[in-house]
């Protein structure tokens, strides 16, 4: 079978997903399942879109951008394109949509650098995030070749793009708390209403670990779990923490029913504190609010129907930005991850959730292992069974986390590959919209 045919039987499976996802939201009665193929749709559109750009560039290379003034010019692998990061004198070459651009003379790239993109990279999707595809911006950088096609078949830039990214702003931030040129900042970790969770996750870190965490990057002044003092003199802890700059985070949805008497979190002077009042007052003061898991970030099992303590999520509660790493549990590298870029960097670049694209910027359905089974239409039907586990419900084509590349339990493995479909624990509305977890 010719390449040419193979991708148009590709297309035409992909066009028959399209029209199987627009009857589906069509026929849906429950709003939560029309958003579920409705996140289908807009995936397959982009990938209809995707492959047909790639059909073109086999056919006739010059269409890659519409001009031809590359042709002739050298091919540069990705590992060859890194060469070029502009970094120690270095020329800077980036590639957009196959397009390899030197952009050493250009102001905005002094460095190797542009805001958070670095030279010597497939930028295609960052470029499409940020400049809508408008290739006229880039008219005027010489053109110093192309990407090589299977190179460019076998790596989807947006991918590539995320997971370097997150590991390098990791790496940077960490290394600038290593070198001790930013200070160590205080912080509250209050537990609301939830399950500890994500605290016990914190505690699986790994690089860097929680030791790490507490000696190097923060004064922890507050935590239910983690901190020795007890009673008074641990909520006054609390109390001074406020006068202050310090970090809020905050796990577990927050109690609102009877002025939140559902969950208290410390008596002082013989008065009960609700959480709901904590979250409140901190929340005002913090320099940054973080919320770390799905409770937290968007209610998720703590705010589920009946929901009888009628709690909300804390980006409800309070009227201030809140950074969202949801997760149940969140990953340990989230939690720090965002800690770090903070202390680092200050604010990492949110997704429109106010999430960290650098964790949640991509579905786990673009990254998975199973991935070829689904584009194939060869699916699971039950439990163990080694295919794509979409007609069992899996619910990796709407949840936005890293958890394929980044992996659980010290990196080792992820719920897919372990054989259970993803429950969109990290995305909004769950469990509510999400369930049933497995359906057969
Ligand atoms: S197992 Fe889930 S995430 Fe993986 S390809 Fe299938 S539907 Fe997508």
């Amino acid at each position: 079978m010719s390449k040419n045919t193979w991708y148009n039987k590709e297309l035409s499976f992909i066009n028959n997903n399209i029209r199987y996802y627009q009857q589906m939201i069509l026929l849906s009665t429950d709003p939560y399942q029309r958003m579920f193929y409705e996140g289908l749709l807009s995936n397959e559109m982009r990938r209809f879109y995707y492959k047909q750009w790639h059909i073109n560039c086999m056919n006739n290379p010059s269409n890659r951008e519409g001009e031809n003034t590359h042709v002739n010019q050298r091919e540069f692998t990705l590992e060859e394109l890194a060469q070029y990061d502009g970094a120690g004198g270095r020329p800077a070459y980036v590639a957009v949509n196959g397009i390899v651009y030197d952009v050493s003379l250009d102001a905005t790239w002094g460095g190797g650098t542009h805001f958070s993109l670095y030279a010597g990279r497939d930028l295609s999707g960052a470029f499409m995030g940020c400049h809508g595809g408008r290739t006229e911006i880039l008219r005027n950088l010489p053109q110093v070749g192309v990407l090589k096609l299977n190179e460019m078949s076998i790596n989807c830039p947006i991918r590539n793009l995320k997971t370097i990214t997150a590991r390098k702003i990791m790496d940077l931030a960490l290394e600038k708390i290593k070198n001790a040129s930013v200070k160590k900042v205080n912080l509250i970790w209050l537990e609301a209403t939830g399950c500890a969770g994500n605290i016990i996750s914190l505690l699986n870190a790994e690089n860097p670990d929680v030791i790490y965490l507490l000696d190097q990057m923060v004064t922890l002044k507050y935590n239910n779990s983690l901190m020795a003092a007890e009673g008074e003199s641990a909520f006054q802890q609390f109390l001074d923490t406020l006068e202050t700059e310090f970090i809020l985070v905050v796990e577990g949805a927050v109690a609102t029913k009877d002025e939140g008497l559902y969950t208290i979190i410390a008596r002082y002077q013989g008065e009960l504190v609700t959480a709901m009042e904590a979250v409140k007052i901190a929340g005002e003061r913090a320099k940054y609010v973080v919320t770390v898991g799905t409770c937290a970030s968007y209610g998720g099992p703590s705010a589920a129907r009946p929901n009888p303590s009628q709690s909300v999520s804390v980006p409800q509660l309070l009227n201030k930005e809140v950074i969202r790493v949801p997760g149940c549990p969140s990953h340990p590298d989230w939690a720090i991850g965002t800690i770090a870029n903070l202390i680092a960097f200050g604010k990492p670049e949110l997704d429109a959730q106010g999430r960290p694209i650098m964790f949640y910027g991509i579905t786990i359905h673009d990254q998975c292992t199973r991935r070829s089974y689904f584009e194939k239409g060869i699916f699971a039907t039950k439990l163990g069974d080694r295919e794509c586990m979409f007609k069992l419900g899996c619910r990796g084509p709407v949840t936005r986390t890293d958890c394929p590349v980044r992996q659980w339990n010290g990196y080792v493995n992820w719920p897919i590959e372990d054989n259970t479909p993803c429950i969109g624990c990290a995305q909004e509305r769950f469990p509510d919209g999400m369930g049933p977890f497995v359906r057969y």
